[in-house]
């Protein structure tokens, strides 16, 4: 008897990446890291709000530019709440634009901490299918993904992948980055690992 089975599993980010500039206090090319706090400075009804980030060794501040001198009745009242109330979800929203980050700064560090949150796979399914839920984008890439979850090497995935064993939908290159609701098929009873208990 044979089973397909969907399965979700959630990519966590556990903090938010740093970024690389000058710091003019320290005078040197450093990281710092995002206070997950904004600043708000209005000039009659112009707004200018900033993301904050300080260096990691004196504190010194960075400001990442959200908006310019925007008229503040063109901004939705409940994001200046949530600028406000320095509302997390809309900081770690920006806080991972990291191609705009990476324009603005010298580079950005997205070799961030995050945890696999696994639903349990049916020991029973003889084809899974992986669905992956990525809320926060910070460039993982998917066979480092999947080296993950079965605890096997990147050139066994690439392997895998190359005899149809591991299926990506939409069929995406193993060397791509992880977009969300990405979908990973895999073929056979192989992965029957301890990984995926
Ligand atoms: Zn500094």
């Amino acid at each position: 008897m044979s089973f397909h089975h969907l399965f979700t599993y959630e990519i966590i980010a556990l903090e938010t990446p740093y970024i690389k500039r000058n710091c003019s206090k320290c005078k040197t090319n450093t990281e710092f890291y995002c206070s997950e706090k904004f600043r708000m400075n209005a000039n009659q009804k112009l707004v200018d709000i900033w993301l904050i980030y300080n260096c990691i060794h004196c504190e010194g501040t960075w400001n990442y530019p959200i908006l310019s001198r925007v008229n503040i009745n063109k901004i939705e009242s409940t994001l200046i709440q949530k600028f406000m109330n320095n509302d997390k979800e809309t900081i770690w929203y920006y806080a991972f634009q990291i191609n705009k980050l990476r324009k603005l700064c010298n580079d950005v560090n997205t070799d961030i901490r995050y945890e696999l949150r696994k639903e349990k796979l049916n020991p029973l399914s003889s084809e899974v299918t992986i669905r992956i839920c990525y809320k926060y984008d910070f460039g993982l890439r998917i066979d480092k993904l999947i080296a993950e979850i079965f605890a096997i090497s990147r050139s066994k995935v690439n392997e895998l992948s190359q005899n149809g064993t591991i299926l990506l939908n939409p069929n995406i290159k193993m060397k791509s980055k992880v977009i969300d609701e990405l979908q990973i098929t895999v073929i056979g009873d192989w992965y029957k690992v301890d990984a995926l208990t």
